[in-house]
């Protein structure tokens, strides 16, 4: 009902066939048109939430609509769906889940996000700008929206209801109810570490809403940090994919003279790590949101640390760990190493020989190993 869209996701990759949009997008936009019924009220300010790759936003660009996201390779996707349509650059406001949300909002929609965390802590943030005239859909697969995400809409925004399902897809239509008692976001947590895992035993850890095991240390991250390399002397370590930055922040309890640049391309995650690494230690640290190393100059890293990510689906999963480990070998200086933590089945060593012509076993358990490949000094089996 909007038109015809050329959407890609971000980074585009022509092996993917992976569509920038899904039915619940779609439910969501034939839904605001009037297909059921009467169109919605889009006058105001427009806030769409947890838009996956911009189709929402891309769609609605003439309302001028605010979005807010996690995720970095989301909001380059954004950008590249609207320019590929010819929004102008500024039809959307782009801002992410740590930025102020605005102060009024009119029309809210929400793509349901994966993490159930994630949409309380922005519910949270964004209740205060919600009138009692505010529209509210949320949308999702069926699959992704249970009774406790639904709870969550009814207890911080007011009633809610949700309409039938159509190809899989879902809408949440809510009902503000001002008069509500304000509460606050329980986000974010801490909690302390283990004493078994080196220079950041017992140290706090800082996890926003949403981010990779905001509730406890991941086993493989704890293997990681019993074998941390030992080293010494002024060093440039990149903690890739640092979700609470719990591997570069010991990286630098361990060799004071070490300056750590945390990535994640979630900005939940990038905060998190801030604040950790905030809280326990005052040496000078980076903080970026990207994707893998791609703003990180090349040969200017003596160590790279990385759990990659492996939750999502298996093809772009592999596809990451694949841009995780080429981009760390280009980010490194000769002789500089890539420590990866992973389970053993998914097979890294096989990638990393490939890419370096080197790869040797730090440690290993029954289900991870720790790889270490060192970039050459002249050369390499990649060129
Ligand atoms: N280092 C943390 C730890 O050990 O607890 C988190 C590891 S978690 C397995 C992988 C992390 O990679 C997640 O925080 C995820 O957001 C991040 N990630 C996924 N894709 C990324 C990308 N393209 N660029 C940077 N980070 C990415």
């Amino acid at each position: 009902p909007w038109g015809e869209f050329d959407l890609t996701r971000f980074p585009e990759d022509p092996r993917d066939q992976l569509r920038a949009w899904d039915a619940a997008d779609e439910y969501l936009l034939r839904h605001l048109k009037g297909t059921d019924g009467e169109p919605a009220d889009l006058a105001g300010t427009v806030v769409v939430v947890g838009d996956r790759w911009g189709a929402l936003v891309t769609a609605l660009a003439g309302h001028r609509p605010v979005q807010i996201t996690d995720s970095f390779l989301g909001r380059q996707a954004t950008l590249a769906n609207l320019a590929r349509n010819g929004a102008d650059a500024d039809a959307v406001r782009l801002l992410s889940t740590r930025d102020t949300p605005p102060e009024r909002i009119d029309v809210l929609l929400v793509r349901v996000p994966k993490s159930l965390a994630l949409l309380e802590d922005q519910l949270h943030r964004l209740a205060p700008a919600v009138h009692a005239g505010t529209v509210v859909v949320g949308t999702g697969m069926v699959t992704e929206i249970h009774t406790s995400t639904l709870k969550l809409f009814e207890q911080i925004l007011g009633p809610t209801r949700t309409s039938l399902a159509v190809k899989k897809a879902r809408l949440i239509f809510c009902s503000p109810d001002p008069g509500l008692p304000r509460t606050a976001s329980p986000w974010p947590l801490t909690y302390a570490l283990p004493q078994d895992i080196g220079a950041i035993s017992g140290r706090t850890v800082t996890n926003h809403a949403g981010i990779f095991c905001a509730e406890r240390l991941d086993i493989g991250s704890r293997f990681l940090l019993q074998n941390l390399p030992r080293r010494r002397g002024p060093e440039h370590v990149v903690d890739l994919g640092c979700g609470n930055g719990v591997i570069g922040t010991a990286a630098a309890l361990s060799n004071p003279e070490s300056e750590v640049t945390f990535i994640d391309e979630s900005y939940q995650a990038v905060a998190s790590a801030e604040a950790t690494f905030r809280a326990n230690s005052d040496a000078r640290a980076e903080f970026l949101a990207g994707d893998a190393l791609s703003a990180v100059p090349a040969g200017t890293v003596d160590l790279v640390l990385n759990n990659p990510p492996f939750h999502s689906h298996r093809a772009t999963t592999d596809a990451t760990a694949w841009r995780m480990f080429t981009g760390a070998r280009r980010a490194l200086r000769p002789g500089g190493e890539l420590w990866v933590v992973g389970n053993r089945h998914l097979g890294y060593h096989v990638k990393l020989r490939k890419l370096f012509g080197n790869c040797e076993v730090v440690a290993g358990n029954p289900k991870f190993v720790i790889l270490r490949a060192a970039k050459r000094r002249q050369g390499g089996a990649a060129g």
